[in-house]
């Protein structure tokens, strides 16, 4: 599927750099000879890049930065050459959903794809890099692991890696006890000195202890009662739900509690999907591998909407956020909670803690959970360790949509007027209000490629009859 010749330039390892496509313009008369050393060049510096971070230096201060607030982020503009182009496709955001719709009309429409990406590297949310420190790869928003449980993902993903199974577990301290979360069999008999054994027994304690309703339960609270009753509700959901939106979860959609598993095994995975993987040299590495085209430009550190009224695309795909797309109208704005990650470094030390992430669910934490990138496989070698504090934020970038009725409606509002632009398609979790995981994302490009592709095949089928 991949084209041999690398398209992806990465100049440095700074913040500024801006990465294009070096066979357009003046290089694209570059003799066969040359154009090897450059493949070969690009090959090594491919392969070193996905082993150093580009963007070190910023990254402390950009979880505080918010990507809502202004079209006025940018540090550098196109060049003269690129705005001269008519690009078949202009993509805005390097994300996932972004790198989908690029690398498909590149690859299976052989069309001309432009993408702005006002921060400055690729991978959106999923960028992670090697700390220099520690020597140890973290992600710069999060801890991201993947699963799915659709066979079209999956296949998708595996061109652009290869991937290690890891089955995600957790750890909850509560009660000064380490126990496994979601709630399974271990984590009630811990707790509560049982000895529940199978499946029957433990859906039999959670019947005794579940709040029954005379209604469908209307908010988190609720939702949470009637699922795990009030111990484990009092004791896990409801101070790290607490910590998590700053708000009672009275205040919070059913859907909050609902997604929450809890299991009436053993079972001490996370997620239950079929394929649970992590590639194996990290995400930033897809993202160069999926941007390896010649038909694709990758520009970072370009706000769109600096650069908008000066380009030409054939249709656009927009991955930012749906209100700063229309902040012109004045409207409010849609709310986000964010995370903040404070980093602490520990030289010497094999591990800071028993697992790859440590839930603090209880209300004497200002945290709410510490995640230790050391314990995921494939990492370099070692001799120290560096944890991350994570702490939820109403400021910074925008994470998670806040579910509640004013957001819904104001969403709603949005939406109607993005049915309404023409030539343009709203793709991805920002621009859709909605929290997306992966491979939500990765089927949600998919899917919108497959349906504005054959819509444009039918126009053109149309159009054809009416000239003939
Ligand atoms: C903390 C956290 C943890 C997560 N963990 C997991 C996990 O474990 N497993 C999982 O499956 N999923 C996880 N996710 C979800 C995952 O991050 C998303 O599914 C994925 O990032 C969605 O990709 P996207 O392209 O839609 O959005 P993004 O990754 O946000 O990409 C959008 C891009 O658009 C850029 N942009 C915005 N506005 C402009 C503009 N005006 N001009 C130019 N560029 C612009 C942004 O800078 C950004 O790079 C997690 C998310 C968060 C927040």
């Amino acid at each position: 599927m991949l084209n041999s010749s690398v398209s992806l330039r990465r100049r440095g390892i700074t913040n500024n750099n801006n990465i294009h496509n070096p066979f357009q313009g003046p290089s694209s008369r570059l003799s066969t000879i040359s154009r090897c050393s450059l493949i070969l060049l690009f090959i090594t510096a491919c392969f070193n890049a996905s082993t150093k971070d580009f963007s070190f230096n910023n990254w402390r201060e950009s979880s505080s930065s918010s990507a809502a607030s202004s079209h006025s982020n940018n540090k550098k503009g196109l060049p003269q050459s690129v705005l001269q182009q008519q690009h078949d496709i202009c993509v805005v955001g390097a994300g996932l959903s972004g790198a989908v719709i690029a690398e498909r009309y590149a690859t299976q429409l052989n069309q001309k794809v432009l993408i702005v990406e006002k921060r400055g590297h690729i991978g959106g949310n999923c960028y992670d890099f090697l700390d220099p420190q520690a020597n140890v790869r973290i992600s710069k928003y999060g801890a991201h692991l993947f699963h799915t449980k659709h066979e079209r993902v999956w296949e998708y993903v595996q061109q652009f890696s290869e991937w290690t199974p890891y089955e995600h577990k957790v750890i909850g301290l509560v009660n000064n006890t380490h126990v496994p979360i979601p709630v399974n069999i271990d984590t009630v008999n811990t707790l509560f000195g049982l000895q529940l054994t199978n499946s029957q027994q433990m859906d039999q304690w959670l019947a005794k202890e579940q709040v029954k309703y005379d209604h469908e339960p209307s908010n988190a609270e609720e939702v949470a009662l009637s699922r795990v009753g009030p111990r484990l509700y009092d004791l896990i959901f409801k101070p790290y739900t607490k910590k998590q939106w700053d708000r009672d979860p009275k205040e919070l959609g059913p859907e909050v509690t609902a997604r929450i598993p809890v299991r009436n095994d053993f079972d001490g995975r996370y997620f239950s999907d079929p394929y649970q993987a992590l590639p194996k040299r990290g995400y930033t590495a897809i993202f160069e591998r999926m941007f390896h085209h010649p038909n694709i430009q990758v520009y970072t550190n370009v706000d769109y909407f600096d650069v908008r009224s000066q380009l030409d695309c054939g249709r656009t795909y927009y991955t930012g956020p749906i209100d700063t797309y229309f902040a012109d109208l004045g409207w409010e704005k849609l709310q986000y909670r964010s995370l903040t990650f404070e980093r602490q470094f520990y030289k010497n030390k094999d591990f800071f803690q028993p697992a790859f992430v440590v839930n603090h669910p209880y209300e004497s934490a200002d945290f709410t959970r510490i995640v230790e990138y050391k314990h995921l496989p494939d990492q370099p070698k070692s001799p120290h360790t560096v944890i991350f504090v994570e702490r939820s934020s109403d400021v910074g970038e925008p994470y998670y949509p806040i579910p509640n009725q004013r957001n819904k409606d104001l969403f709603r509002k949005y939406q109607d007027m993005a049915n309404k632009e023409p030539k343009v398609t709203f793709v991805g979790r920002l621009a859709n209000y909605k929290y997306f995981n992966m491979d939500d994302a990765i089927l949600n490009a998919l899917e919108l490629f497959d349906q504005d592709t054959q819509q444009q095949q039918k126009q053109r089928q149309e159009k054809a009859k009416t000239t003939s």
